[in-house]
This record gives C-alpha cells, sequence and structure tokens, in this order.
C-alpha cells in the first residue's frame, strides 16, 4: 500500500520536473539565439563604418593629385571613425550596465545634478535646431542608484528627444516625486522611500503603437537611415532600459505619432534625510 502511494505521489513530481527541463532547454534555446543575433548584429554594424573607411582611403589614394577631393573624402573619413567611436563606446557602456551590479556602489544621486548634466550634453545640437530645453521640480529630490549609469540613462533620453524633433520645438524634463502605491504609514527600508519620476517630453516625430514595443531591443531603430545620420547606434534606448530595471525601476513610453514622445523613467527616491546628508552636497 505504501510504495504505490509512494510512486503516485512522485509520478506527477516526475513529469514536472521534465517540464522544467524542457522549458529550460527552450530558455536556453532562446538566450543562445538572442546572443548569436547580438553578435550578427554587432559585426554588420562594424562592417558598415570599417567598409566606408577602407572605400574612402582607396579613393584618397586615387584622388592624390586633386587635393580638394583629398580634403573631402578625409572629412567623410572622420564622420566614419567618429561613428565607429560612438558604437565602441556605446558597446562598453552597454556591457558595463549589463554586467555590473549598479547599486553595489549606490549613492543619494541629487536629480537637478542629474538634469543639468544631461541638458548640458545636448547643448550643443539642441542650439544648432534651436531646441529650447527647459526643466523643472527636480529640486530636492534624491534617486538611491549609481550616479553614473543614471546620468547615461538620463542623457541618452535627452539626446534622443533632441535628435528625433525638427527645428525651433522644445523639449521639456520634468521631475517629481511620488509615494510608493499602498505604501503610506509604512516604514520603507533605507532607499525605498518612494519613487522618483523624471519624465522627458518632446515635440518631436513621433513612434507608432508597433515600433514603440521594439525600441527598447538592441540595434533596433525606426528608420535605420535617419539614426545613422544623427549618429545613432540603436544602443541608446537598450541601454536606459537595463539601467532603470537595474536600479529597481522602468522607463515607459508614451507617444503620439507627428505630435510627440513622452520617455519616463520611474526610480526608487534615496529614503531617509540622513541617506541625503552622506552625499554632503545637499543645499536644498
Ligand atoms: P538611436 O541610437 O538610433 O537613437 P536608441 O536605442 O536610442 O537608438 O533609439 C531607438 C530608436 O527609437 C531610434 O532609432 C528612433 O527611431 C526611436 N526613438 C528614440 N527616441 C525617440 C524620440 N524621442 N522620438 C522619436 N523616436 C525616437
Amino acid at each position: 500500500g505504501e510504495a504505490l502511494a509512494v510512486s503516485a505521489r512522485v509520478a506527477p513530481l516526475g513529469s514536472r520536473l521534465v517540464l522544467l527541463l524542457v522549458e529550460d532547454l527552450t530558455e536556453a534555446r532562446r538566450i543562445e539565439a538572442v546572443r548569436r543575433d547580438f553578435v550578427a548584429n554587432v559585426s554588420h554594424e562594424l562592417k558598415t563604418p570599417v567598409g566606408a573607411l577602407s572605400l574612402l582611403s582607396e579613393a584618397v589614394m586615387d584622388a592624390s593629385d586633386d587635393p580638394e577631393a583629398v580634403s573631402r573624402f578625409a572629412g567623410r573619413m572622420q564622420i566614419e571613425a567618429t561613428r565607429l567611436t560612438n558604437l565602441v563606446q556605446e558597446l562598453i557602456d552597454l556591457s558595463r550596465v549589463q554586467n555590473d551590479d549598479p547599486l553595489e556602489d549606490a549613492e543619494p544621486v541629487r536629480v537637478e545634478e542629474l538634469v543639468a548634466e544631461a541638458i548640458d550634453r545636448s547643448r550643443h545640437p539642441a542650439s544648432t535646431k534651436q531646441i529650447t530645453m527647459a526643466s523643472g521640480g527636480a529640486s530636492g529630490l534624491y534617486i538611491w542608484g549609481n550616479r553614473g549609469k543614471l546620468a547615461a540613462a538620463l542623457g541618452n533620453l535627452v539626446e534622443n528627444a533632441v535628435n528625433y524633433s525638427p527645428a525651433r520645438t522644445r523639449v521639456g524634463i520634468s521631475a517629481r516625486r511620488i509615494a510608493m502605491p499602498g505604501t503610506s504609514g509604512v516604514t520603507q527600508p533605507r532607499g525605498t522611500a518612494g519613487l522618483i519620476e523624471i519624465a522627458v517630453t518632446d515635440q518631436g516625430i513621433g513612434i507608432s503603437e508597433k515600433d514603440r514595443e521594439r525600441i527598447f531591443e538592441r540595434f533596433y531603430r525606426v528608420d535605420p537611415a535617419r539614426s545613422r545620420a544623427t549618429g545613432g547606434t540603436g544602443l541608446g534606448l537598450a541601454i536606459v532600459k537595463h539601467v532603470a530595471a537595474s536600479h529597481g525601476g522602468e522607463v515607459t513610453v508614451w507617444s503620439t505619432e507627428g505630435q510627440g514622445s513622452t520617455f519616463t523613467l520611474r526610480l526608487p527616491e534615496a529614503g531617509s534625510t540622513r541617506d541625503r546628508a552622506s552625499t554632503g552636497s545637499d543645499q536644498a
């Protein structure tokens, strides 16, 4: 009697185990496919500027008796070299955000500083296109996280807002604190008192619903030609998504085609005033 009861208990367990193994294999295969795609994409993205550089250097050699042509080709070589440098830098950034634990050296990060830095980073392309950048609400807010990675994430969103907007439009960056839903009155662990929301709004070309599902994938671009023209690599939003998720936050997008987009980061607030005091930069 007892043996039967035992095998009856083991049998469903066994089939569950088999099922788990099968699921595990499918997941392993999926990860392997993603890895293979990534390597293929990287190779393709590297080949494009390297191929261009090779052709251009041949053109320079052929045109050695025409100084004007030489300098024209040299100018284009410089553009391709910059593209290559950007791509390699973004690949390094992506591998960093994927592999390091950003909370290992987490600290309270002043949102005002992040916003000012992001605006600074896009100041040149924005002024070329006469795009005004305005910010508000950041004063006195702190995020619990890695300063460099948070700066990279917000910097990317502002850069995109400027890149994908026509001339003489506006880019707005607004920050606010929102309470964690359903936790009022509950003592929060260090660094999780609430959420800080930073929204980057543009009046640009917008993103269709179909594309909104894919823009956070590595190398996905709505319009590869346009993205390349602005020096884009297709890695920016993948980096933003990784930074947000690894901080225990998220990034979402809202957009109307032809009218503009809003990218919203939600990140954990640095909790107590003691957290903030430890930065030594609390003047608010
Ligand atoms: P890229 O280097 O091409 O900008 P990203 O990963 O930063 O790569 O963005 C992926 C794609 O999402 C872009 O190529 C662009 O098509 C689209 N996109 C990103 N931000 C915006 C925006 N603010 N407005 C419209 N399209 C955007």
